[in-house]
C-alpha cells in the first residue's frame, strides 16, 4: 500500500505537480506502517527534507481507517500543527478519498476526518470580553479584539494578523485555571469548547501539542477518566520528539514569579467588598518581598533544602481563599454568577500556588526526583522553578505501556544510535525499533568552515573573535547571514560590535521584534543579519539564498551551572558513568543538528556553516559533532573565512 501511494505513478503523483518519489520518505513511511501493524514503538530520525509529516500522516490515516480508532499526532510548535491541519491532512484526505473504508448503502466511501486541538488560551473568551465591556475599560487594543470577537466564527487568535502583547491577550482569553466552565453563561457558544468538541468524536486523526497531551493525562487522572481533552486513542505519533522529555519535566513542575501572583489575584480587585483590595495588596506585597529575598540569595544552583521563609505569602493566599469563600457564600443565589464563578475558580489556583510555595519553603525536606532552583533571566527577573526530572515512569505509565508510539524528529539519533533518547524516554533496548533516514540533500552543496580563532575556553578572546567573524561575513555577503549564539551575553557583545561597524546591513536581533516578524523581514529584505539565541535554533524555515551563511558561536552545551544538568551529573556519576559523555555530548549534538538544519531547507539550497569552535578538530569527542554536519566540504585552516563568498559564488554559477 505504501508503494502504491508514494511510488512512481502512485496516488501522490496524481495530486502533486512535479512529484518525485523520495526514497527516504518511502523508507520512513514503510517503517512507520510496519510499526503500526505490529504494534511496536518506533524511534525514527528523518532529516530535513525527508517529508516526515506525509511519511507518518499517511500510515496514521490508513491505520485509523483500518482499526476505526483515532490516531493522535502531537507536535511541539504551533506552526507545524497548522501546517498539518491546513495543508498535509487535507491533501491526505484528497489522496485517500474514495479509496478506503467500507461503503454503505447511504452514499460514497467515507472521507478522512481530522481535527486540531489547541490550548484554550488560543481562543478569545466571550465572558472576559463581556466583563471588560461592562466595566468600560476598553482601550484601543481591547476594542480591536472585541470588534473581531463579535464576528469571528472561530475565535482563534491565529486569524489575527497582529501579535498582541501577552498580558493583553491574557486578559481576553482563558486557561483551564480561570475558565468558569459549566458555570459560564457563554459555555454553549464558547469558542474554545466548540473547537474542542467539533469533530472530536468523529475525527480519525487528531493533531495537538505536548502541553495538551500532558494536560489530557492530568485531567483523566484527576477525574478517573470521566473528563478528557483528547479522544481515547491507542496510537500516538510524537513529532519533534526530541522535545517530549523537556516539556514533560516543565509541565509536571512549576515556574513562579511576582507576575504570576499579581495576575492570579487580579480578580480580587473587581470584588465589591471593602476587604477585597486589602487581600489583593497583601498577596502582591508578600510576593514582592518573597521574590526580592530570593533575588538576594540567588545563585544558579540546585536548592538542596527548603528555603525556610515565605514572607507570609502562603498565609496571604490561604487568607484570601477564606475571604473569597465567605464572600461567595453571602451572595444572593439569583445574582449574576460570573464574578462568583470566577472567584471560585481563582481559589483553586491560589491553593495550588500556596501548596507549591509551601513545598519549597516550609516543609522539612524537598521531594526527591524534583529539581528546585531560583532562575534569573537575561533581563534580571527572578523566578522560583521546579522541574520533575524523573519523568520516565510517568511516560511509561501513561503512554508507553499501553499505546503504540512513533517518535520522530529531524534530530533524534546521535550517530546512528537511539540510546540517548531511549534513555530519556525511559525505553529499554528491546522495547523499540529504530530507523535512521539518509539526508535527501547533496552534501556537496554545503561548506563547513571552522575559522582559526581562540578556543571557547578563552572566553573574552573567543567572544571578540566571533564578533569579528560575524562582521566579516555579514559585510562580505551583504547580509544573508544568521548568527546563532549559546548565550545572551555573547549575542549582546556581538550586537554591540557589529551595530557600530556594519553599514547597509539590517541587523535583526531576537527579542526586538517577534520571531515571525524577524523571519518575514529577513526573507523580504535580503540584506539582513539575524542575531539570535535558543529559540531560533529550531523552527526557522528560510529556503533559498536569503540565508546563505549560518554562524554558530560554539557547541551548544548546557552551561555547567544548569540545575537539571547538575542533578543528572550526580545521578549518572553515582552509578559510575560519565555525565559528560552520556548526557552533555548527546544533548549538545542533537541541539547542534537542529541549528545546522536551519541552513539547507530544499534540494536547491546551498550554503556555508561557520562554526566558531575549534574543538571539532582538537578534541576526541569533536568527531561526534562533525557527524552532525551534512557537509561535503570542510575547511579549518587559516584563511578559510576567505572561502565563504568564493564557495557561494561557485555554487551560484
Ligand atoms: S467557557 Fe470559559 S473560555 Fe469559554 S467563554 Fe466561558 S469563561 Fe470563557
Amino acid at each position: 500500500m505504501i508503494n502504491d501511494i508514494f511510488g512512481e505513478g502512485g496516488w501522490l503523483s496524481e495530486h502533486l505537480d512535479n512529484y518525485k518519489t523520495r526514497p527516504g520518505q518511502v523508507e520512513l513511511a514503510e517503517a512507520i506502517d510496519l510499526a503500526l501493524e505490529e504494534g511496536h514503538h518506533l524511534l525514527a530520525e528523518g532529516p530535513t527534507g525527508t517529508g516526515k509529516s506525509m511519511a507518518y500522516g499517511i500510515p496514521a490515516a490508513l491505520h485509523a481507517f483500518t482499526t476505526e480508532q483515532p490516531v493522535v499526532i502531537v507536535t511541539a510548535n504551533i506552526t507545524l500543527q497548522e501546517q498539518l491541519y491546513h495543508k498535509d491532512l487535507p491533501l491526505i484526505a484528497d489522496i485517500l478519498d474514495g479509496r478506503l473504508g467500507v461503503e454503505d448503502d447511504e452514499g460514497p466511501l467515507p472521507r478522512l476526518k481530522f481535527h486540531l486541538v489547541k490550548g484554550m488560551a488560543n481562543y478569545v473568551c466571550k465572558d472576559k470580553i463581556a466583563e471588560l465591556e461592562a466595566a468600560g475599560v476598553m482601550d484601543d487594543w481591547f476594542e480591536a479584539i472585541a470588534g473581531w470577537a463579535s464576528f469571528t466564527q472561530t475565535g482563534d487568535k491565529s486569524e489575527l494578523d497582529v501579535e498582541y502583547p501577552r498580558d493583553i491577550w491574557g486578559s481576553v482569553s482563558c486557561t483551564p485555571d480561570d475558565c468558569t466552565k459549566s458555570e459560564c453563561k457563554y459555555i454553549e457558544s464558547c469558542f474554545a469548547f466548540k473547537a474542542r468538541g467539533a469533530g472530536q468524536g468523529t475525527a480519525q486523526v487528531v493533531v495537538t501539542n505536548y502541553h495538551m497531551l500532558y494536560t489530557d493525562i492530568m485531567v483523566r487522572e484527576a477525574t478517573g477518566n470521566q473528563v478528557s481533552m483528547l479522544p481515547p486513542y491507542k496510537v500516538l505519533i510524537m513529532d519533534e520528539a526530541h522535545e517530549a522529555v523537556d516539556i514533560a519535566m516543565s509541565f509536571n513542575g512549576f515556574e513562579l514569579s511576582p507576575a504570576v501572583f499579581k495576575w492570579m489575584a487580579k480578580g480580587l480587585t473587581k470584588v465589591a467588598h471593602p476587604d477585597a483590595d486589602r487581600h489583593y495588596r497583601a498577596i502582591v506585597r508578600c510576593a514582592d518581598n518573597f521574590f526580592s529575598n530570593l533575588h538576594g540569595s540567588w545563585s544558579y544552583d540546585i536548592l538542596r533544602k527548603p528555603l525556610g521563609y515565605d514572607d507570609g505569602l502562603v498565609f496571604a493566599l490561604r487568607d484570601a481563599v477564606n475571604f473569597i469563600r465567605a464572600f461567595c457564600e453571602d451572595q444572593p443565589k439569583n445574582e449574576d454568577s460570573r464574578t462568583v464563578s470566577r472567584l471560585k475558580t481563582m481559589t483553586k489556583s491560589m491553593l495550588k500556588k500556596a501548596d507549591e510555595v509551601e513545598g519549597v519553603t516550609m516543609n522539612d525536606r524537598l521531594p526527591e526526583g524534583n529539581v528546585y532552583y531560583i532562575d534569573k533571566n537575561h533581563k534580571g527577573y527572578i523566578s522560583l522553578c521546579c522541574k520533575v526530572v524523573e519523568v520516565q515512569d510517568y511516560l511509561r505509565q501513561h503512554i508507553f505501556s499501553h499505546k503504540t508510539v512513533i517518535a520522530v524528529s529531524a534530530t533524534l539519533a546521535t550517530g546512528s544510535s537511539f540510546k540517548f533518547i531511549a534513555n530519556e524516554l525511559g525505553l529499554h533496548k528491546e522495547e523499540y525499533q529504530g530507523h535512521v533516514g539518509e539526508s535527501p540533500f547533496n552534501p556537496e552543496r554545503v561548506l563547513l568552515v571552522v575559522p582559526d580563532i581562540p578556543a571557547p575556553k578563552q572566553r573574552d578572546q573567543h567572544m571578540a573573535s566571533v564578533a569579528r567573524v560575524v562582521e566579516h561575513i555579514a559585510k562580505d555577503l551583504k547580509g544573508r547571514t544568521m548568527a546563532l549564539f549559546t548565550s545572551y551575553k555573547a549575542l549582546e557583545h556581538v550586537n554591540k560590535h557589529v551595530s557600530q561597524r556594519l553599514k547597509g546591513v539590517k541587523i535583526l536581533v531576537q527579542g526586538e521584534l517577534p520571531k515571525s516578524r524577524i523571519i518575514e523581514v529577513f526573507k523580504k529584505e535580503k540584506n539582513c543579519l539575524i542575531l539570535a539565541t535558543s529559540s531560533f535554533w529550531q523552527g526557522v524555515d528560510i529556503p533559498g539564498q536569503s540565508l546563505s551563511c549560518l554562524i554558530i558561536d560554539k557547541f551548544p552545551f548546557l552551561p555547567p551551572s544548569d540545575p537539571v544538568l547538575k542533578y543528572l551529573e550526580e545521578v549518572i556519576e553515582a552509578d559510575g558513568g560519565s555525565a559528560f559523555f552520556e548526557y552533555s555530548i548527546p544533548k549538545a549534538v542533537i541541539a547542534l543538528k537542529q541549528g545546522v538544519g536551519r541552513l539547507i531547507r530544499t534540494e536547491e539550497d546551498f550554503g556555508v556553516v561557520v562554526l566558531c569552535d575549534n574543538r571539532i578538530d582538537t578534541t576526541g569527542y569533536g568527531k561526534q559533532f562533525l557527524k552532525a554536519f551534512p557537509v561535503g566540504h570542510f575547511r579549518s585552516d587559516t584563511g578559510s573565512l576567505a572561502d565563504v563568498s568564493g564557495f557561494l559564488n561557485d555554487m551560484n554559477s
